[in-house]
Parts: C-alpha cells; sequence; structure tokens
C-alpha cells in the first residue's frame, strides 16, 4: 500500500517502540485518528462558523468551548490555537519586542525563540546554565543586571523553557519569573515538552504567557500548539485589526492581527480536540510515566561505563545518556561501527534513537506501557551482555 506515486505508508510505530526524542508526546491517539479521517478537508471546521467569523468562536465543532479548556488546562485566562509552538513564540516577540530591545533567552533555548526574535528586531542575551545543567534564577538575576547596566534598558521579555530539548530537565520558572518581575520584564514559559506531558499551572508558575506544542506534547497532528496568557497582556498580544482597504473602505471586523484571523482551519485543531480529553488524563498520570523512564535509565546505568546526563531521578522522560565509555567501546570494534546499537535495537522492536551515536543520544520512553518499559530496560541489558560488557545487577 502506498498514498500516490512515491509516498509510502509510514510504518514506525505500528512496527516498533518508537524511543525518538520529539516523537512520544506528539502520538495520535485513536480519537486523534479518526478526525484526521473525518476532517481532513482543508477548512473542515467552517461549516458552521456564523459571526464573529473567528475560528475560537465556533460552536459547531465546540471550538470556542475548546479554547475556555485549554486555558483552564494551564490556568491561564485566554489561550488561542497557533500552527506550533514557534507560532506562538512569534506573536509574542512580535507584539513585544520593538527593534533593538534586548530579549533574554537561555543557553537551551529553542532556535525558534531566537528566530521570533530576530524576526521582531530583537538582541538575545542568553542565560547560561549552571553545572548540573539548570538554569537558575540567580544566574537570570545577574544577566538581566549586567544586560541593564551595558545597554541602558531592561530587557522587553524573557524567555525560558519549563522543561529544555538538551537534557530533559525541569528548570525553575517560578523563581526565575518572580526574578523577572522584580525588573517588570514578562516572562514566557516555554512548555513546548511540559504542556500535554505533566501538570502545568502557568498562573503558580507566574508565567505571562504559556506556549505549547501540540504536534510535540499533546497528541495533536501538525502544526498545532496552543498560546495562553493572563488578561493584563490578551489585549495586547490578541489585538484585534485595525486596516481599512483605502479604496474599498473595507475593515476586517475582529480578526486579531497576530493569529492572521484564523489559525487551525481542519485536521489540526479537530485532532488536538479530540486527544485532549485523553492528553488531560494522562498528565495526571505523569509519575507512572516517570517510574517507567527511570526503570529505563536505571537499567541503562546498570551497564558499566554508562551515566546518564540529565538530572536524576528523571522529572521529565527526555533523556540524555552517555555512553561513550560503554556502547562507544563497542562500537569500536564492531562491524557495524555507531551503527550497531540502532540496529540491534531494531531486530528487538525498537527504533528512535539517532543511527550511528553511541557516544551522546537521547530517548525519550513517554507513553510506554509498564511492559513495554520493563521490555526496552531488560533489551538494552541485553545488547550490553550479547556485546560483552559488564553489567551489575542493582
Ligand atoms: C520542539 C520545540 C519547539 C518547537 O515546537 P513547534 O511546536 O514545532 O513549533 C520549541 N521549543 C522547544 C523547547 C522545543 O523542544
Amino acid at each position: 500500500m502506498n498514498c500516490g506515486e512515491g509516498i509510502d505508508t509510514r510504518q514506525v510505530d505500528e512496527l516498533f517502540i518508537n524511543l525518538d526524542p520529539i516523537q512520544a508526546g506528539g502520538r495520535l491517539t485513536v480519537d486523534a485518528m479518526k478526525a484526521v479521517l473525518a476532517y481532513g478537508d482543508g477548512y473542515s471546521v467552517c461549516d458552521n462558523c456564523e459571526k464573529p467569523f473567528r475560528l475560537d468562536c465556533i460552536k459547531k465543532p465546540p471550538l470556542a468551548k475548546f479554547h475556555e479548556d485549554l486555558a483552564a488546562f494551564v490556568n491561564m485566562d485566554v489561550a488561542r490555537l497557533v500552527p506550533g509552538a514557534r507560532r506562538g513564540f512569534q506573536a509574542v516577540s512580535d507584539t513585544f519586542v520593538k527593534k533593538g530591545d534586548s530579549v533574554l533567552l537561555t543557553a537551551y533555548s529553542h532556535y525558534t525563540e531566537f528566530l521570533s526574535v530576530e524576526q521582531a528586531g530583537g538582541i538575545p542575551h542568553e542565560v547560561l546554565a549552571d553545572d548540573r545543567h539548570i538554569i537558575t534564577a540567580d544566574a537570570v538575576a545577574a544577566r538581566i543586571e549586567e544586560v541593564t547596566h551595558t545597554t541602558g534598558k531592561s530587557p522587553a521579555l524573557l524567555f525560558v523553557e519549563e522543561v529544555d530539548y538538551q537534557y530533559g530537565n525541569v528548570h525553575p520558572v517560578k523563581e526565575i519569573a518572580r526574578v523577572a518581575h522584580q525588573y517588570d520584564i514578562p516572562v514566557l514559559c516555554n512548555g513546548a515538552y511540559t504542556v500535554g506531558i505533566m501538570p502545568v499551572d502557568g498562573k503558580d508558575l507566574g508565567a505571562d504567557f504559556v506556549v505549547g506544542s501540540g504536534h510535540k506534547s499533546m497528541a495533536a497532528p501538525a502544526p498545532s500548539g496552543m498560546l495562553a496568557t493572563t488578561s493584563e497582556w490578551a489585549e495586547q498580544l490578541f489585538r484585534t485589526t485595525r486596516i481599512q482597504g483605502d479604496l474599498t473602505g473595507r475593515t476586517f471586523g475582529v480578526k486579531e492581527v497576530e493569529m492572521m484571523g484564523c489559525t487551525l482551519m481542519g485536521v489540526t485543531s479537530i485532532g488536538m480536540m479530540a486527544s485532549f480529553p485523553h492528553v488531560k488524563k494522562r498528565v495526571q498520570e505523569y509519575d507512572k510515566h516517570l517510574a517507567r523512564c527511570n526503570l529505563i535509565v536505571d537499567a541503562l546505568c546498570s551497564i558499566e561505563g554508562t551515566k546518564v546526563q540529565s538530572e536524576y531521578p528523571r522529572r521529565h522522560p527526555l533523556t540524555r545518556m552517555n555512553t561513550s565509555d560503554s556502547f562507544d567501546t563497542v562500537a569500536k570494534v564492531h562491524k557495524k561501527r555507531g551503527f550497531f546499537l540502532l540496529s540491534a535495537l531494531r531486530e528487538r522492536g525498537i527504533t528512535g534513537i539517532i543511527a550511528g551515536s553511541t557516544k551522546v543520544w537521547k530517548f525519550n520512553p513517554y507513553g510506554l506501557t509498564d511492559q513495554q518499559a520493563q521490555y526496552v530496560a531488560d533489551m538494552f541489558v541485553d545488547i550490553a551482555k550479547t556485546e560483552g560488557l559488564s553489567v551489575h545487577t542493582p
């Protein structure tokens, strides 16, 4: 079977346990898959669009309600659907960063956060992590002081990742936001790895903006995501159009400028909405998902020479390992070189780590069952033993 010439059916999650770091939280639920089929056509959510003609006001399917639910889900006041977390960053930067403004980011900020600053003409200033790979409130305070001193103006915005993509570490957003607010700097909490995976309480964190990724962490089709804010900023961020055609005199109602009017008009919004009840449930079961991750990390660390580079015990399933002194010693003499590891995993029905990497690599076991997690743990140990590495029993 294929989907037309040159387009094979993709069979990854059907055939393997997939540990791909960026794919785990975006796997569709069965309801989302049904939604994909039923709402695949372009503007499929627009059948019953009525005045004021905006996506977040559509009652059938219940998109208006979904927007309210999303805001409540992250404990913020107002939410909008956006085509990916990046478009959330873009809307915030475009609204609050003027040309030449300083913007604080971190050593772990995603490239799309940088690009949003670039587009707005802002100047990036990074906050470095400490030696535990954590961005601390002290480091943020020091950088604010330094940037304010050297530029004569405090930064216009601060980006902080609740969980970063390099180590999967949880950063102290609440303390960081408290510091930033002492300098009147609004805080964007990047929840690309958290919203839809673990409970996120934007008000408790002190975030002015919470951004989530539908296709990374909310079991939704791409490109999808959410941008939430407080009533303090909503009017500015979601300002409506004022422009007018000079000859026709046309105006454009209540379309929101940063949203380009409407955002996710079909499969993306419905897919996200179909998964949402499941997503709400799974964040409540976060501890179980973490326990499964820690089980696999423990098994890996029982292989002599293996180290976990992320914080441990794990507080998020995205995990960075260092196997320079274990699997990489095998790679040096193996006929498949560095490819032996992925190859051995695939023979055992597991995939998703980068081909050829046996030194530092990441995996994300989010969403596995207990049985699957135990199987993955056993298979890492099995591969180690097969290749003659020593394994200590805990
Ligand atoms: C994946 C990722 C993004 C981008 O998310 P999109 O929804 O694809 O735009 C942003 N920030 C971090 C930390 C990420 O890991």
